[in-house]
C-alpha cells in the first residue's frame, strides 16, 4: 500500500493489516518534508509491515516548487500527475512481489480537490495496469481505497478505534521537528480533530 506520514494512509494501513499482510511503499520527492518520511518509517515499523520500500523521486516536484505553474485552484502541494506516477510505481512493485491489491488512503474530502483520486481516474487505471502485465491480469490486481466514503474527521475516529499511532503522524508542510500549526496541512488537521471531537495527541487542538 501507498504510505505517507499522514493520518489517512496510516489509518488505511491499520485497517488493511487486520485482514492481510501489508507491504508499504513511500515516495521521497523533491523538497518533501523529511519529517513526513520519518513519520512514514515510524508508522510502518509500529504496524509491523512485511517490508517498507522507499522510492526516491528527486525530480518530481510539487506545483508550488515549479516556477510559473498554473495552480488553477489546486493547493501548492499538488504534484502534476501525482497518482499516475505513484500508482504505476506501486503496480510495478505489485508485479514484482505478486500482490493482488494496491491500497491508497484517499478520503472523501480529497476527491473534491484532486481529479486523480476519483473513480473516473482509478477504474480505467486498474484496467490499464492489468492490460500492461499478464501477472497483474492473472492476479486480478485491484486498486482499493478503503477510506473513500469517509470524511477526514470520520477517518480520525476510525483511526482511534484501530489504535493508529496518531501521535506519530505528520500533517505539516514545513520541515521542523514539530508541527507549525499555521500552514494549510496543520490547519486542516486542527479542524478535522475538532470536528471529530478527538483530542490531537500532538496538542494541535488544545
Ligand atoms: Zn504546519
Amino acid at each position: 500500500m501507498l504510505l505517507s506520514g499522514g493520518i489517512d494512509s496510516a489509518t488505511a494501513l491499520y485497517l488493511t493489516k487486520k485482514t492481510r499482510p501489508v507491504r508499504a511503499l513511500s515516495f521521497e520527492y523533491h523538497g518533501m518534508a523529511g519529517s513526513e518520511l520519518r513519520a512514514a518509517r515510524a508508522i510502518a515499523a509500529l504496524a509491523g509491515v512485511v517490508e517498507h520500500r522507499i522510492v526516491h523521486l528527486p525530480d518530481v516536484r510539487e506545483a508550488g516548487d515549479i516556477p510559473g505553474f498554473e495552480l488553477a485552484g489546486r493547493p501548492a502541494s499538488y504534484i502534476p500527475l501525482r497518482n499516475s506516477i505513484f500508482y504505476s510505481l506501486a503496480a510495478s512493485y505489485a508485479e514484482e512481489i505478486g500482490a493482488d491489491a494496491i491500497v491508497g488512503g484517499h478520503n472523501k474530502d480529497d476527491e473534491a480537490v484532486f481529479a486523480d483520486v476519483s473513480t473516473q481516474f482509478f477504474a480505467p487505471l486498474q484496467t490499464a495496469l492489468r492490460a500492461a502485465s499478464p501477472t497483474l491480469r492473472r492476479n486480478r490486481l485491484r486498486i482499493v481505497r478503503p477510506l473513500r466514503g469517509l470524511t477526514k474527521p470520520e477517518v480520525i475516529k476510525l483511526g482511534v478505534s484501530l489504535g493508529v499511532p496518531l501521535e506519530r503522524t505528520w500533517s505539516c508542510h514545513g520541515d521542523s521537528k514539530e508541527h507549525c500549526w499555521r500552514c494549510d496541512g496543520c490547519l486542516s488537521r486542527k479542524r478535522a480533530f475538532k470536528e471529530a471531537g478527538v483530542i490531537d495527541p500532538l496538542g494541535g487542538n488544545l
